[in-house]
């Protein structure tokens, strides 16, 4: 058993017990425990850590923990330039794709208005996320940190916020994403992306007055699902300026 000194950085502390946040604590760890399985046993997954140093040093998370370490652990924040020092993994995924757990299907349709590929099915068991998230390269969305403790999982988010808007807020600025938006780009019924659509083929899906009053429509080639600038589209462009300016 090696005694070790732990230091947690940031949000991260929001996964300790009060007595333990934002100080140096010491804790006896499991036999040749690797810092990674030693930060989980603490009760904070290995997702949201972008950078570990013992005693000074950057490490990874196979590194195993002996008697004296001094380790301090820092969150994941992709807006941040910590390239001197050695990541945990590699250069975060580009073009981000998601997979939502079945707790944050309004998480989901709100990303999917951003344009921002976005699986959710209200209810794939927890093996099957992480399989998606490993095989597809999906980021798990989830408030589940047991989930985001899997061994396999590479990539997720433990989201922050109760309210939805809170959440889609936290990811964007999490992922740095607030230049990557693409509005309307995603059907928020079924993730399928959308395709302009002359007001003709389209005249007998939607009310007459919008018809009437409309030039500019898109359609879902996966749900039939027709979209237009309406009054939901000014409110969402609101919602979407709102969360934009945040932070
Ligand atoms: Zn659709």
């Amino acid at each position: 058993m090696a005694t070790a000194t732990f230091r947690f950085y940031e949000e991260l502390n929001d996964f300790l017990p009060s007595t333990r946040r934002k100080i140096a604590f010491t804790v006896d760890c499991a036999e040749s425990a690797t810092v990674k399985q030693a930060i989980e046993a603490l009760g904070v997954p290995h997702t949201e850590i972008e950078i570990i140093l013992v005693n000074g040093e950057s490490v990874n998370f196979s590194r195993r923990v002996e008697a004296g370490d001094r380790i301090s652990v820092y969150p994941v924040f992709e807006s941040l330039d910590v390239r001197p020092i050695l990541r945990l993994r590699e250069e975060p995924l580009r073009d981000p794709r998601f997979v939502a757990d079945a707790h944050l299907g309004r998480l989901a349709r709100y990303l999917r208005m951003l344009g921002f590929d976005t699986l959710y099915e209200n209810a794939l068991p927890d093996r099957e996320l992480v399989r998606i998230s490993c095989t597809e390269r999906r980021i798990l969305l989830t408030r589940d940190r047991e989930l985001l403790m899997h061994r396999e999982l590479a990539h997720g988010v433990y989201v922050r916020g109760e309210r939805p808007r809170e959440q889609m807020s936290y990811v964007l600025r999490r992922m740095d994403l607030r230049r990557s938006c693409r509005p309307f780009t995603r059907c928020m019924s079924c993730n399928g992306e959308l395709e302009p659509a002359d007001r003709e083929v389209v005249v007998d899906s939607v009310p007459p007055r919008v018809a009437e009053r409309h030039r500019e429509f898109r359609y879902c080639p996966g749900c039939a699902r027709v979209y237009w600038r309406g009054s939901h589209y000014d409110r969402m462009m609101k919602l979407i300026d709102h969360v934009l300016e945040d932070g």
